[in-house]
C-alpha cells in the first residue's frame, strides 16, 4: 500500500469527494512514478472513471473557490492548489489511424488508460478510493521496471511507437534523465520505426532533444538516438562527425565520440543549456573543411568560422531561438580555440586582453568550453595544456582587475573628439578612437580616461600630421 507517499494534502479532499459523488478516482503517470523513485514529482494528474472536469470543480469549489482552467475539447480541467498544478481527466480508450499522432479517443475504464501510457513505469496508478485508498495498480509490472531500471512499452512496442512516434524520443529521454535500460524489443522496434518520426513536429522533437542535453549524461542519449537511427532524421551534421579515415597511415580523432566526450565534460561543470549547445555543436564543421595535406596531416582550417554559420543553420531547421542563445552559441563555436592556442604559446598580457575583449561576459563559459575540449590520449600533452590553461584563468583575473576589459566601454567618446579638435563628422574621429582601444589592448596605456585624454592628444597630432603630408 502507498498511502504513505499520498502526503499532499489534495488527496484527502480528493479520496472525500469522489467518494461522496460515486466516482472512482486516481492519481497516475509521472507523479506516481517520480514518487516511487523519490524523485522531485512535478504536475499531479488524476484520472477518473467518469467526467474529470465535474470533479475538478466540485475539488476546487471546496479547497476555497479555486479558479479551474477548463478545456472541453480535451475533456480536461486544472487548477493550482499550494504550488502544484493538479490535472483532471476521464479515463480514455485510444484508437490510431497511421497518418497522424492524434488518436480516436472514447471513455474508457482505469485500465484502458493504462494501456495508452507509453511506458509501464508511466502506467502506475494509485487508488484513492475509500475501499482501497493507496492501492498500487501496476498490470505492466511498473513497480519491477523501476527496480530494475528499465523503459519498456505496457503493449507490443511496435504499435505503441507506430502509433505515436513521438514516444521513441520519450523512452530515449527517460532513459538518459533517469539513468534506465531500455528493454531489448522495445529497443528494437525503435530502429524499426524511425522512418515514423517524419509525422513529429519538429518543436516536439526538439523538446524531448533539449530534455536529453539538460540530463546529467547527455551523451547516452544522443549515442541511443544514434544507435537507433533516430539521430540522422533530424540532425544528419552530428551523425556526419562519426568515423576516422587514414591517408598515409595517418588518422584523425572520431569526432562524435571527442564531442561526446566534450559535451559530457562541459555537462559537469554547467547546466545551461547553450553553453552545452556550444559544445554539441563547437565542431561541427569538421567534416566539411577536412583535408588531408601532404607533411602536415589532417587539417580543419577555418571549421570555426564554418561552424559559426552552420550553428544559425541548425538553428533555423531545427526551430530553436534565433535571439541572442543563437548569436552566443555561435559565438562560442567561433572563439572555442582561442584560449588553447593562446595556452600553446607565451601568454602574453596583451593576447589576454584581446581574448577578454572578444568575449566580453562570456569568458567563464569559453574557457569552460575550452577546457573540456582538451580530450587527447597523449597525457603529457594534456598535462600541459591544462598547466597552460591555469595560467591563462590567472592571467584573465589579473588583467581584468587591472584594466577591465570584459565590459569594454571606449573611455573617450566621439562627441568627446569632435569637440576637442572642432572637428566635424569624419573618418579621423574613427581612427582616433580605435587607436585608443588597440592602445588599451596592447597595454601601452591603462583603461583609463586620463590616460587616455593623453594619448589621444598625441594620436591625433600624429593622424593629422599624417593627413596633411599626404595630402
Ligand atoms: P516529465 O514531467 O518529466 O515530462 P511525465 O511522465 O510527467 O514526465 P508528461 O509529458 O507530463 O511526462 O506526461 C504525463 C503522463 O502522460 C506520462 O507519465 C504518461 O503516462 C502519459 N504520456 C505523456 N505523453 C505520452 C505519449 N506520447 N504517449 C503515451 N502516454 C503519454
Amino acid at each position: 500500500m502507498m498511502q504513505e507517499y499520498l502526503t499532499h494534502p489534495i488527496f484527502h479532499v480528493l479520496a472525500e469527494i469522489a467518494e461522496e459523488n460515486n466516482i472512482e478516482t486516481y492519481v497516475i503517470g509521472g507523479y506516481v512514478r517520480d514518487l516511487l523513485l523519490h524523485r522531485p514529482s512535478q504536475d499531479i494528474d488524476i484520472v477518473v472513471q467518469g467526467n474529470g472536469i465535474a470533479l475538478a470543480e466540485a475539488t476546487a469549489q471546496k479547497l476555497g473557490h479555486l479558479k479551474v482552467s477548463v478545456f472541453k475539447n480535451f475533456g480536461t480541467a486544472m487548477f493550482r492548489y499550494k504550488g502544484t498544478e493538479i490535472e483532471f481527466v476521464g479515463a480514455r480508450k485510444e484508437s490510431y489511424r497511421s497518418d497522424s499522432r492524434k488518436p480516436l479517443v472514447e471513455a474508457g475504464t482505469i485500465d484502458d488508460d493504462q494501456k495508452r501510457r507509453d511506458f509501464t513505469i508511466n502506467a502506475l496508478a494509485i487508488s484513492l478510493n475509500k475501499k482501497d485508498y493507496g492501492r498500487l495498480v501496476d498490470p505492466f509490472k511498473g513497480l519491477q521496471h523501476l527496480q530494475e531500471r528499465l523503459i519498456k512499452t505496457p503493449l507490443e512496442p511496435g504499435i505503441t511507437f507506430s502509433d505515436d512516434p513521438l514516444r521513441m524520443m520519450r523512452a530515449i529521454r527517460f532513459a538518459t534523465q533517469l539513468n534506465f535500460k531500455i528493454e531489448e524489443n522495445t529497443f528494437k522496434a525503435i530502429r524499426a520505426n524511425k522512418d515514423r518520426l517524419t509525422i513529429i513536429s519538429t518543436e516536439r522533437i526538439m523538446d524531448e532533444f533539449n530534455k536529453i542535453m539538460l540530463s546529467p549524461e547527455p551523451s547516452r542519449g544522443i549515442f541511443l538516438l544514434e544507435e537507433t537511427g533516430l539521430l540522422e532524421m533530424f540532425f544528419p551534421e552530428l551523425t556526419a562527425l562519426k568515423g576516422v579515415e587514414i591517408i598515409d597511415g595517418i588518422g584523425h580523432k572520431d569526432n562524435f565520440y571527442h564531442t561526446m566526450a566534450v559535451l559530457d565534460t562541459v555537462a559537469l561543470y554547467s547546466n545551461d543549456l547553450w553553453l552545452r549547445w556550444a559544445a554539441l555543436l563547437h565542431d561541427i564543421a569538421k567534416p566539411v573543411t577536412k583535408k588531408f595535406i601532404k607533411g602536415q596531416g589532417w587539417t580543419f582550417y577555418g571549421h570555426n568560422h564554418i561552424g559559426e554559420r552552420m550553428v544559425a543553420k541548425i538553428f533555423n531547421r531545427l526551430k530553436l531561438p534565433q535571439n541572442e542563445k543563437m548569436k552566443y552559441v555561435q559565438k562560442l563555436v567561433n572563439l572555442h580555440m582561442r584560449p588553447i592556442v593562446l595556452s600553446e604559446e607565451i601568454v602574453t598580457d596583451s593576447a589576454v586582453r584581446r581574448l577578454l575583449f572578444d568575449t566580453g561576459n562570456d569568458i567563464d563559459d569559453l574557457m569552460t568550453l575550452a577546457e573540456a575540449d582538451i580530450t587527447s590520449k597523449n597525457e603529457e600533452k594534456v598535462k600541459r595544456f591544462l598547466k597552460n590553461f591555469k595560467i591563462v584563468r590567472r592571467k584573465l583575473k589579473e588583467v581584468e582587475e587591472k584594466d577591465s576589459i570584459r565590459n569594454f566601454q571606449p573611455p573617450i567618446s566621439g562627441e568627446e573628439i569632435m569637440e576637442t579638435f572642432h572637428l566635424s563628422p569624419c573618418r579621423l574621429i574613427g581612427d582616433i578612437k580605435n587607436a585608443i582601444k588597440e592602445a588599451i589592448l596592447d597595454g601601452i596605456i591603462p583603461n583609463k580616461d586620463e590616460e587616455a585624454r593623453a594619448y589621444m592628444f598625441k594620436i591625433a597630432a600624429e593622424l593629422m600630421k599624417d593627413k596633411e603630408t599626404n595630402g
